[in-house]
């Protein structure tokens, strides 16, 4: 069990899935830098969070639900959390008759990735909600804006282990302290990072400059 010091924020695990190494840019450097990709997903999220929770039918949707995890020192908040009622559920929510069953949403400005840095991002809310409300969830839903689609995500055992995994890496990754090198890819595209990043010097050509930054500091200091 984690304490409330030790959380990480969900959406590092989504970061992790996509590049360990803008994971740590982001989290263990501080570093953030928006592009188009990231101004869009931002101005979706802001319009999702700032709408009313509200009742239709048999459906609650209720927005920007703050969550947290002990089991996997997770924090952040679901963008959207409907509650659907159902006989067969056994969650009971206050003034609210029937019982009713819990399905994360998930929001996203683009399209469905290649990879999985989404799902597990939806996946660690759920988690969360099972622990925080002592309910099972079996599915959730990610919706991309530009294609305007509902994808369902059952939340499978292989979904849930690596989900689990990815936490603990994340911890690991923030408890070393150290960020890892670029791993140049097709996903550095649309990765926000890029200059800060520069994956194009990775290899011996990153070893050169950073021995020159070294060597130069290292002088600074003796002339000091
Ligand atoms: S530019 Fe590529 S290697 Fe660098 S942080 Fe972004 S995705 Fe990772």
């Amino acid at each position: 069990m984690y304490t409330e010091d030790q959380f990480l924020a969900i959406s590092g695990l989504s970061q992790l899935a996509f590049c360990e190494r803008r994971c740590a840019l982001i989290h263990l450097e501080q570093i953030w830098t928006e592009n188009h990709f990231t101004a869009e997903g931002r101005v979706l999220h802001e319009r999702v969070h700032s709408s009313e929770s509200e009742t239709r039918g048999d459906v609650r949707t209720v927005r920007g639900l703050p969550l947290h995890s002990k089991r996997l020192g997770l924090v952040g908040f679901a963008d959207v959390v409907e509650f659907h009622r159902d006989e067969n559920a056994t969650l009971i929510l206050p003034k609210q008759k029937g019982a009713w069953k819990v399905y994360p949403v998930e929001y996203k400005h683009g399209k469905k990735k290649k990879n999985n840095s989404d799902i597990v991002q939806l996946c660690a809310q759920a988690l969360c909600l099972e622990e925080m409300l002592d309910a099972e969830i079996a599915e959730g839903a990610m919706f991309y804006g530009k294609t305007r689609s509902r994808m369902k995500v059952v939340f499978d055992k292989k979904l849930r282990n690596e989900t689990e995994l990815l936490a603990l890496r994340f911890h690991q990754l923030m408890k070393n302290g150290e960020t890892p090198p670029p791993k140049p890819g097709y996903y550095c595209q649309s990765c926000s990072l890029v200059e800060d990043c520069m994956p194009q010097l990775s290899g011996k050509a990153s070893l050169y400059i950073n021995a020159m930054i070294d060597q130069s500091a290292a002088s600074m200091s003796t002339t000091d």
